[in-house]
């Protein structure tokens, strides 16, 4: 059965390009009754950092991409991609290589001046006449003839030739495994039956399939995912907005506002852009991957959040809004329900940020009316209105959005003014701005009491 891997490698945050990398393998895992596998890539140790695999474990959880097995490290198998070495070595599929990489170096400035692509020569392929105490790395004996073919589901079938790789190292000389050499055996190991992953890694498969080969494994199915660019058609970097997908959290994204918006960015169904992830699931498949590199888009990304955050359950909207509103310090557990709050504003906002920024009101006093709002509605017009409704308010029986309509109703019939005259100081009064819900609404939410307070106090 199926088992897809998602392998980052922990040395910054979990970018969009990862992210969407992951939600493929994901996906594919999904739609195919397999397993989702998650592979910490931490050999490099000078650049991985704990708090990149944690940004990363983060980033996984947050968007809902579960793994099935795992977390794995890398660091932690070095014994096991070692014996493998060691057999290979036992076989003559591996030999000690003693060229040291001052003549290495030497050898590739040579080729470079002749316009030849730098390669190692082969030098030790053969040789057993070892100096004594001397470091040697272990390099793979590629085969010299022939070529790899394989069928990538991106780009079709792939022909490497075999002059073209040389025998890459895959244990240095300081004991230490090589990079290629562990995707490998991890791959082989946790039977990942393919590899979805981005083109930067694609002239990598033909040296991983000779490997897998001489080991005697089964060789993956390949998808090599193309890349992400910025709107300006350059490599998507941090000049064109966020690219961790944490950023996205905190700047009040929902996850399945991103995992749309990633899904759709270089994969397609038809003309279809809003998902389900159980939609995704159902039509996920690995020969609808674009070849060509996409766009990225905030644009489309804003407008998808826009989208769920008004058409998901507000309770499942509020898990997240949560957040929000404890990031800027406000306590929800003395107010509303924080689900009803996102009914009545979910129109106003394009992320829950904005939402958090904007409802604060409705759980706690405000420190002080918008100045130009107040200018307007508030002083020193509106005081006979303001006390006035207040009245009407307080004598109410039962705090529903109705009954409150009604007494701003009756207060601006009994003053003889517009509504307006009625509806907009009182509108500052309790929200502290000129934007807000629809009063009845607004009102409703918030206690009899505190809608008093705030009139006093607006009048003061
Ligand atoms: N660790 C690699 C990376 O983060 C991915 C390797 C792979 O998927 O095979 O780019």
């Amino acid at each position: 059965s199926v088992v897809t891997r998602f392998a980052p490698s922990p040395t910054g945050f979990l970018h969009v390009g990862g992210a969407r990398t992951a939600l493929y393998s994901w996906l594919y895992a999904k739609s195919q009754g397999g397993k989702f596998v998650l592979r910490i890539e931490d050999t490099d140790v000078e650049r991985s950092t704990e708090q990149a695999k944690q940004a990363i474990l983060d980033g996984m959880q947050w968007l809902g991409l579960e793994h099935d097995l795992g977390p794995y490290y890398q660091t932690e198998r070095f014994d096991t991609y070692n014996q493998y070495i060691d057999q290979l070595i036992e076989k003559g599929l591996a030999y000690r290589c003693y060229m040291s990489s001052d003549e290495l170096n030497a050898i590739r400035e040579e080729q470079e001046k002749n316009g030849e692509k730098p390669r190692y020569p082969g030098t030790w392929r053969d040789r057993t006449d070892y100096p004594e105490d001397a470091p040697f790395a272990i390099r793979f004996k590629n085969p010299k003839e022939g070529s790899v073919v394989f069928k990538d589901h991106v780009r079709g079938e792939i022909t490497i030739s075999n002059a073209e790789l040389d025998d890459l190292v895959i244990r240095r000389s300081d004991g230490t495994p090589t990079y290629n050499f562990c995707v490998v055996i991890d791959d082989w190991e946790m039977g990942i039956t393919h590899v979805v992953r981005g083109e930067d890694h694609i002239n990598n498969t033909p040296r991983q399939i000779n490997i897998l080969k001489a080991l005697g494994a089964p060789v993956p199915e390949y998808a090599h995912v193309s890349m992400i660019l910025g709107d300006d058609g350059k490599k998507l970097s941090k000049r064109h907005g966020a690219v961790s997908v944490m950023q996205y959290r905190d700047d009040g994204f929902l996850p399945q506002a991103v995992l749309n918006y990633l899904v759709r960015l270089g994969w397609s169904h038809g003309d279809q852009e809003v998902f389900s992830v159980d939609e995704m699931i159902q039509h996920f498949s690995l020969d609808h991957i674009s070849k060509s590199a996409s766009a990225f888009n905030t644009e489309k990304l804003i407008w998808l959040n826009q989208h769920y955050i008004k058409t998901l359950p507000a309770s499942e909207v509020a898990e997240h809004a949560i957040w929000h509103f404890a990031q800027q310090g406000i306590d929800v557990s003395n107010g509303p329900a924080v689900a009803d709050v996102i009914k009545v504003q979910a129109d106003r906002v394009d992320t829950l940020k904005q939402l958090a920024e904007i409802s604060g009101y409705f759980f706690e006093d405000f420190a002080e009316f918008d100045a130009n709002a107040a200018k307007k509605h508030l002083r020193p017009v509106a005081k006979e209105a303001l006390i006035e409704v207040k009245k009407a308010l307080e004598s109410i029986s039962d705090w529903t959005a109705e009954n409150i309509q009604n007494a701003i109703n009756q207060t601006a019939e009994a003053l003889g003014v517009g509504m307006g005259k009625v509806g907009m100081p009182l509108r500052v009064a309790v929200t502290g701005s000129g934007n807000s819900p629809s009063l009845d609404v607004t009102l409703a939410l918030l206690k009899q009491s505190t809608v008093a307070q705030r009139i006093i106090k607006a009048i003061e």
